[in-house]
């Protein structure tokens, strides 16, 4: 694999990589120049269908294969990507624009994620139940069938993997389309899979109009199961076609996730972690910290020091030595503009940036809003950007209530020295992950997923192995 971004990309059905020839093009753009630099083929209906068809007949092959085998591929193929992140996360920051450290990181975290669910498959215990002698009823867990997953720009690796590992260590056939926009470094991800010796069939790779690829693969008898991340509306609409065929789905949707910032909190430590949280990504993470709740005994000294901090973030080209790059495309800055304009005029204090940065790429500078009134889009709407949003709060229930007031449920975070306040934030804020004085929600080994209309079902550890999974009774008398 070479340094350049390739100008041509594949597509990977049934055991071969398949080129762009008449196909359709999407072109790839560098989102720190705005200059297309790949062209990327469209699967046409036939290739989906050979792609269902090859999913159909690897699906009993791997199935049967004994689960150490599964497992010694999946640490096979993490070894790979380990050895090949330096290359894998080049391609992620010229395709995504995330500094060349934060993508080398994500594709390193994604090679343990192999590991952890190649493990976890070999843990993956049923249950024999009490019966009288010579009858035997068993609890056992088989895997799903084949499966469509769908997989967005914001973490063009990371976030397959979280797919890919449970299901092909589960023993299912998968089929990933991720990203148009930020296809080179999953297909090069594939490619570990492929090198390290999955069977053809088993993980196979294609792109296309969204809409299209997911109602041909989602309509198909063969897909069992269908796993998405991305935005609400697209994960309604996904739900309803896979009920016409009452598939599974995990639905890993958006959030807007809330800080509570108590008077009693250690403030340096809460500002290091807090700062650098927000600007990761630029701030396109659906777990990023972005709705400040701060006690009112702290908040003019939390917003001066958190503004001042935040100037300090350099932007610039992911392959500069910059904290924050550009925003992934052209829809992320005037989306994060209008908001940021919606919450000025309806009187939001903008105590930093606010602009589209430069005349080149899609940057924006980091932002930082106060005293946000709550009918602001922003408050309500995920930005999906660099923006901190904060206001006041006095009581702990108040802040609570606060958090708790959308119809999302994704992370949440609270800083406080006191250990009653964190044991009831932890208990009583509406997520699926609560982060206390750390912004770790995401360690492999624990239930990554939200509640309300941030999703269902779990990412991660055996939670996430068991959603590639049917629980099936077999009783013998
Ligand atoms: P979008 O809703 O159109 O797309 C989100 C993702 O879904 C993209 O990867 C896209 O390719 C895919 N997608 C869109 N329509 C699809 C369909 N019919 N079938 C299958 N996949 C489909 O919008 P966008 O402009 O890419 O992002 C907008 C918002 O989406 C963001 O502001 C954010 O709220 C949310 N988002 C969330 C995540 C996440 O990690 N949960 C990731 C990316 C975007």
């Amino acid at each position: 694999m070479s340094n350049a971004y390739p100008d041509k990309l594949q597509l990977h059905i049934d055991g071969e990589w398949i080129d762009g020839e008449d196909r359709d093009i999407h072109q790839v753009v560098n989102p720190a120049t705005g200059e297309t630099i790949s062209d990327l083929p469209k699967a046409t209906t036939a290739d989906l269908d050979r792609a269902l068809d090859a999913a159909d007949r690897a699906f009993p092959v791997w199935r049967d294969t004994p689960v150490a085998e599964r497992a010694a591929i999946l640490h096979k193929a993490a070894d790979l990507m380990r050895e090949r992140a330096p290359e894998i996360g080049r391609l992620m920051t010229y395709e995504q624009g995330k500094p060349l450290g934060q993508a080398i990181g994500e594709v390193t975290a994604s090679a343990s994620h192999f590991d952890i669910m190649a493990e976890e498959a070999k843990r993956c215990y049923g249950r024999v139940l009490v019966r009288p002698a010579g009858q035997n009823s068993f609890v056992k867990y088989q895997p799903v069938g084949p499966v469509a997953a769908f997989s967005p720009w914001n973490f063009p690796v990371f976030t397959p993997v979280r797919k890919l590992a449970p299901a092909i260590a589960a023993g299912c056939s998968i089929i990933l389309k991720p990203a148009e926009e930020t296809p080179a470094s999953p297909i090069e991800m594939i490619r570990c899979l492929v090198d390290a010796g999955l069977p053809s069939g088993v993980a196979q790779v294609v792109f296309g109009d969204p809409a299209e690829v997911s109602s041909h693969l989602i309509a198909s008898p063969v897909i069992r199961k269908i796993s998405f991340t991305g935005s609400v509306p697209v994960g309604k609409h996904l739900m309803k076609l896979a009920a016409e065929g009452m598939k599974r789905t995990t639905m890993e949707l958006g959030g807007h996730a809330p800080v509570l910032v108590f008077d009693d909190c250690d403030l340096e430590k809460t500002l290091d972690l807090v700062v650098t949280g927000k600007f990761r990504n630029a701030g396109q993470v659906c777990v990023s910290p972005t709705r400040f709740y701060v006690q009112s005994g702290i908040y003019d000294r939390f917003e001066k020091a958190f503004t001042e901090r935040a100037q300090k973030v350099s932007v610039g080209d992911g392959f500069d030595a910059v904290e924050m790059g550009p925003l992934a495309n052209p829809r992320r800055p005037s989306a994060v503009g209008a908001m940021i304009e919606d919450a000025r005029t309806k009187g939001a204090d903008v105590r930093l940036g606010g602009e589209r940065r430069g005349d080149k790429g899609f940057f924006f500078d980091p932002t930082v809003l106060s005293h946000v009134p709550l009918d602001a889009s922003i408050m309500n709407e995920e930005p999906f950007g660099p923006v901190a949003v904060m206001r006041p709060f006095d009581t702990l229930d108040e802040a609570i209530e606060q958090a708790n007031r959308l119809p999302l449920g994704l992370a949440a975070y609270a800083f406080t020295e006191n250990l009653r306040t964190a044991n009831l934030v932890g208990d009583r804020i509406e997520a699926g992950m609560v982060a206390i004085n750390n912004l770790t929600v995401s360690p492999g080994d624990a239930p990554f997923g939200g509640v309300k209309e941030s999703g269902h079902g779990s990412e991660d550890g055996p939670d996430g192995l068991k959603a590639y999974m049917v629980t099936k009774a077999i009783h013998q008398a």
